[in-house]
């Protein structure tokens, strides 16, 4: 299902360059960029342009093409700043630690074996 926000998300104003970050790739559907507080030797959120997904439930249903794009997108941006292995971490509602309601993935990579997000 899709919702509506009075105000954009802080992914959108990083989208439109409203706001700064260290973006690492892009493209029709997609922005990556570093986690502003990393907690792996390579921390990278996946977003997708639109925000009418709040979390990767939402996303899944409604559009599993662009979901299937994220994961390719974050395997190229474990190939080029990492060895290519990762995890991916999609926080899904608050109790699960998400603060930002614009689906995004957390491609973490770069050999780290612990970290916050579990
Ligand atoms: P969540 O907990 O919702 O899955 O993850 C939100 C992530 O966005 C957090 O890891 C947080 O550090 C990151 N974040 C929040 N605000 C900004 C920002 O303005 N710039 C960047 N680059 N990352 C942000």
């Amino acid at each position: 299902t899709t919702h509506d926000q009075a105000e954009p998300s802080i992914f959108t104003r990083i989208i439109r360059r409203e706001i700064p970050a260290s973006v690492v790739a892009e493209d029709e559907h997609l922005i990556a960029f570093h986690d502003i507080a990393p907690q792996a030797p390579v921390h990278v959120l996946v977003v997708p342009k639109t925000e009418q997904y709040r979390d990767v439930v939402e996303l899944a249903a409604g559009d599993p093409a662009l979901l299937a794009e994220m994961v390719a997108f974050a395997h190229k941006i474990a190939r080029d700043l990492a060895d290519g292995d990762f995890r991916l971490v999609f926080n899904t509602g608050p109790e699960a630690g998400q603060t930002v309601f614009h689906v995004h993935a957390h491609v973490l990579a770069g050999g780290a074996k612990e970290d916050s997000l579990g």
